[in-house]
């Protein structure tokens, strides 16, 4: 398959289309196609939750009129989530009230139906830039963890943790549902040159468990080996 839509120093993103209006889907579609980018299409509320909760998109074009749960519905779900997830909503032309819960919602864009594909295809390369730019956040559950910033959140409310420890969770974060071993985090958090024995590595690990507990966000070891972060549990 070709990809000559994308310019210099444009990125391939993976995006999301959430609409069921079929014909407009399929324009929507074909033109993020052809400009380069790899698209999901979903036609329900809960579709579009779903999946949106359990793979990483670079942007999601959400429709606000999505039977079984309106679009407004999901943007929620997504920001309590604490996902940074670009979503840019499609609204009715005259869904001015939409517009605005839309953006107090988190949304970072808006298109009025009906529009033009290169209006949209616009609107997708402003967010893509402004992607690129913006603080990485790692996201696991009710835990976000802005990897600029330094600052680890549950439900939105930062948690206070120690150098060491928000190393140890970023490190979890990158793997989640997957095993770190005791060595690696030992090559891996010790920032100023400084040897870290296993045994602190231990000791870390369970101040952090039990900061991160109250969140419902559990820090499994496994025996011998290393730890792993268990998966959220689905909503
Ligand atoms: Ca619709």
């Amino acid at each position: 398959m070709a990809f000559g839509g994308l310019g210099e120093g444009e990125r391939r993103m993976r995006i999301l289309v959430a609409e069921d209006d079929a014909t407009l889907a399929d324009g929507l579609l074909h033109s993020l196609r052809h400009a380069g980018h790899a698209v999901d299409c979903v036609t329900t509320g809960p579709e579009a939750d779903s999946a949106v909760a359990s793979s990483a998109f670079d942007l999601l074009i959400l429709d606000l009129g999505l039977p079984k749960m309106g679009g407004l519905e999901v943007l929620r779900r997504l920001r309590a989530r604490q996902s940074s997830m670009p979503v840019l909503i499609l609204t009715a032309q005259d869904g001015i009230d939409d517009r605005v819960r839309g953006l107090d919602l988190g949304a970072d864009d808006y298109l009025a139906k009906p529009f033009v594909l290169a209006e949209l295809e616009a609107r997708v390369r402003a967010l893509a830039r402004r992607g690129q730019s913006s603080s990485p956040m790692l996201c696991h559950g009710t835990l976000s963890y802005d990897t600029v910033g330094k600052v680890a959140r549950i439900h939105g409310e930062v948690i206070e943790l120690s150098a060491r420890e928000l190393a140890l969770l970023k490190i979890l974060l990158q793997r989640p549902g997957r095993m770190v071993s005791k060595e690696h985090l030992v090559d891996h958090v010790c920032e100023w040159g400084e040897e870290v024995s296993t045994n602190a590595i231990e000791v870390y690990i369970h101040r952090l468990r039990k900061k991160l507990e109250r969140g419902g966000v559990k820090i499994v070891t496994i025996r011998g080996l290393g730890y792993c972060l268990e998966r959220p549990q689905a909503h």
